[in-house]
């Protein structure tokens, strides 16, 4: 079992000293993971210290410790992006679309103006920028692929048809997609992806990895097995890890 959408600074609640990490790799051995994978949003990037992070890493060798970084994707900012990445040889990046031109449509405040909109129109937009994240190629894995339902709002037209865009791109690229169990805990009430998306998405081959996006070490793993299970009632068998920018491919 893996869990590589991990925030151990998360919205810097705390500092990434030595005891966030003890504490988080602490949470990642009792739920009874392999592998850890620590992704921040970019936005902090600075302050991870990766000779600390290998150090503490070291007191736990039965426990595979990983360092990602979740990257805000926005139309225009690639070559930003490219810069930042190649200062770290990151494990793995994961893109996420939290915006839309401008938009944190995701922020709890923002579910008013959410709410007003034209859900296809909603739908339409953001999947388009999920696109050109995947088809960027900054990227490695497509964070919670249906973020924009999160607040309960479901197109009038098939998610597939709104997805397919995107979906095509992600295929092209062998990307990898992650089933993120926070989006139960948001107003929408279930992971993301949807069943639905995760059908098409073993039918057109993509690879899949698993994420809590944990933003305090209780959450680590959390509902997990239970992702895996719905994967394996898919039919999927496979997993993927990734070491040095490089997929690796695990049995589920
Ligand atoms: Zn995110
Ligand atoms: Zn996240």
């Amino acid at each position: 079992m893996l869990d590589l959408h991990v925030h151990l600074i998360g919205h810097q609640e705390r500092k990434a000293d030595r005891e966030a990490l003890r504490r988080y790799l602490g949470a990642a051995k009792s739920q009874g993971l392999q592998t850890i994978g620590f992704s921040d949003h970019d936005m902090f990037w600075e302050e991870l210290n990766f000779d600390l992070i290998r150090q503490v890493a070291a007191e736990t060798p039965e426990l595979e410790v990983l360092v990602g970084l979740e990257v805000d994707y926005r139309p225009g900012e690639e070559e930003r992006i490219r810069g930042m990445l190649a200062q770290f040889p990151f494990d793995y990046v994961i893109g996420s679309v939290h915006e839309i031109y401008g938009w944190p449509f995701d922020m709890p405040d923002q579910e008013g103006s959410y709410r007003r909109a034209d859900p296809d129109e909603l739908y339409q937009r953001y999947f388009e920028i999920v696109a050109q994240a995947a088809q960027s190629g900054l990227f490695q894995i497509i964070g919670h692929l249906d973020l924009i339902k999160l607040f309960g709002v479901r197109p009038s037209r098939d998610i597939l048809e709104h997805a397919a865009p995107a979906l095509s791109e992600i295929a092209a690229r062998a990307l990898t997609v992650e089933i993120n169990t926070n989006g139960r805990y948001k107003p929408v009430g279930e992971f993301y992806p949807e069943r639905k998306l995760i059908q098409e998405i073993q039918r057109r081959d993509i690879s899949f990895t698993l994420g809590s996006d944990a933003h305090q070490p209780e959450v680590v793993g959390r509902d997990l097995p239970e992702a895996a299970e719905l994967l394996r009632s898919v039919g999927v068998r496979e997993i993927a890890s990734f070491s040095g920018g490089q997929k690796i491919r695990r049995p589920l």
